[in-house]
């Protein structure tokens, strides 16, 4: 005879064992967990034994708990990103300075003035709280955000050319993650797309040649995730604005990434700055808040005040607006750029991307022995130079000199691949999950962003533990 004996739902529910759960998860929750186990527990997956079990209140209330843990648990997980690419879109990308987290405590724990003019009691322009830093920052006329940069393009493509053509050089029509492609954002936004050049040269007379009383705007685009090399032309900002005005039509210059500051300063890479672009020529100017700015996700807009002002009188600005957290959190970074000689200090990410190398090869120099010591015959581990990359489109063939782990699977070349997609898994699942990047045989980990290092040793054990169950 197979049989388990259970005890009912509602025994467990005035059980000991039951309590705590009760007392964690609620009423509803726990008699839900109950129900569906021991629906399993008596389903025909479970015949077949030749005993007869008897699961005893404890040990339903314990896998009960496991269940409620596991759903309960959140979706929303901090990592470590050792992949070397800083401003790693699907890891978050900048990361905020502390003067932010505080601002977007403060704006989510009390009322605050979002539309509200404190000076005369009327109803205020959210976009007000910040547009005058900005303003001060890049010397623009006018400013606003919405939610991001691709919003940013949609809304001024739809405000400035709907229903008229929107020029733009064919080496410009970019693809950037998400399914974000110029020629559909064009579309949707209403504007026809007349592409002049070529994939590798754009000269000033194409974009002349297809002006006609129909063009609405002249568009530029950073080409931030690839680069054209060898035989390549394209038309300067300055030439172009000069074209546009010259034909009554704005210039829109889409940076992509954009930054305030030149970045050589710090030893990175040139890349456009929105100051630069203002000076050009260039009407309007988009460029994402949480790239290299290093903010909160926005899309910030700045420009001409009569054409600013038409962007906001557009009724998708109300669709596509921030918030107050974004806001808050925004308005904090941006006051640090006042003080360029100590935004590396302070500013999270340009912190991290500016980081030398020395330090982090120090730093890979006092883990290595952790966790080697985690590792066993079979792995070969070595601190080395590495070359990361700054990410989110900006400078796409630019590498910051870095340095690391790397993890190399001595076993034969048949298990090396099986070895290292588990050592890939084994961190990916520990409690703060490890993401590093497999290539050329190896693992490795590239800790110019490893901030918190006694997170990362105080897990290593349950690696080790990992390691010995799974390989
Ligand atoms: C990243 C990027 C965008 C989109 O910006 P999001 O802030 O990610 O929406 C648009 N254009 C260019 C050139 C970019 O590099």
């Amino acid at each position: 005879m197979n049989a388990i004996r259970l005890p009912s739902v509602d025994r467990l529910l005035r059980s000991a064992a039951i309590e705590p759960l009760q007392q964690r998860y609620g009423r509803e929750a726990i008699v839900k967990t109950l129900r569906d186990l021991l629906d399993e527990l008596r389903g025909p997956a479970q015949l077949g034994s030749l005993t007869t079990i008897e699961l005893s209140e404890a040990v339903i209330a314990g896998r009960a708990g496991e269940r409620l843990a596991q759903a309960h648990s959140s979706k929303v997980r901090r990592v470590f990103n050792l992949t070397g690419t800083v401003l790693h879109t699907n890891l978050g990308r900048a990361l905020l300075p502390e003067e932010a987290i505080e601002a977007i405590t403060q704006a989510a724990r009390y009322p605050l003035n979002l539309e509200f003019d404190l000076a005369t009691g009327k109803r205020g322009d959210r976009d007000d709280l910040i547009a005058g830093l900005i303003r001060e920052l890049t010397g623009a006329e006018a400013v606003t955000v919405v939610n991001n940069n691709a919003a940013a393009v949609l809304l001024a493509l739809n405000s400035l050319g709907a229903r008229k053509e929107g020029v733009i050089s064919r080496g410009e029509l970019i693809e950037i993650g998400g399914a974000f492609r110029i020629p559909d954002i064009m579309a949707r936004a209403g504007v026809k797309l007349v592409e002049v050049g070529t994939t590798n040269r754009t000269h000033a007379r194409d974009y002349e040649a297809v002006i006609n009383p129909r063009t609405g705007l002249l568009m530029r685009v950073h080409t931030s995730n690839y680069s054209v090399q060898g035989f390549t032309a394209s038309v300067p900002t300055a030439e172009l604005a000069k074209i546009a005005h010259a034909n009554n039509v704005p210039l829109l210059e889409d940076l992509g990434s954009g930054t305030l500051v030149d970045l050589t300063r710090w030893g990175l890479p040139k890349e456009p700055t929105v100051q630069e672009a203002l000076a050009d020529g260039a009407d309007i100017v988009t460029f994402s808040g949480d790239k290299l700015l290093g903010g909160p996700q926005a899309g910030i807009i700045l420009g001409s005040r009569e054409l600013i002002g038409k962007i906001k009188k557009n009724p998708l600005k109300r669709a596509l607006r921030v918030d107050k957290l974004t806001l808050a959190a925004l308005e904090a970074v941006l006051g640090l750029y006042r003080d360029p000689d100590r935004l590396a200090e302070r500013l999270t990410s340009l912190r991290l991307l500016s980081r030398a190398q020395a330090d982090i090869h120090q730093q890979a120099e006092r883990i290595a022995p952790l966790l080697r010591a985690q590792l066993n015959e079979h792995w070969q581990l070595s601190v080395e130079s590495l070359l990361g990359m700054i990410g989110s489109g900006a400078q796409p063939v630019a590498r910051l000199a870095s340095a690391g782990l790397c993890v190399r699977p001595l076993q034969s070349k048949r298990l090396r691949g099986r070895a290292l997609r588990g050592l890939e898994e084994c961190l990916r699942t520990l409690p703060i999950p490890v993401l590093g990047r497999i290539d050329d045989d190896a693992l490795w980990l590239d800790l110019r962003q490893l901030d918190d290092e006694p997170a990362f040793i105080a897990q290593l054990p349950v690696l080790g533990d990992y390691l010995t169950q799974s390989l």
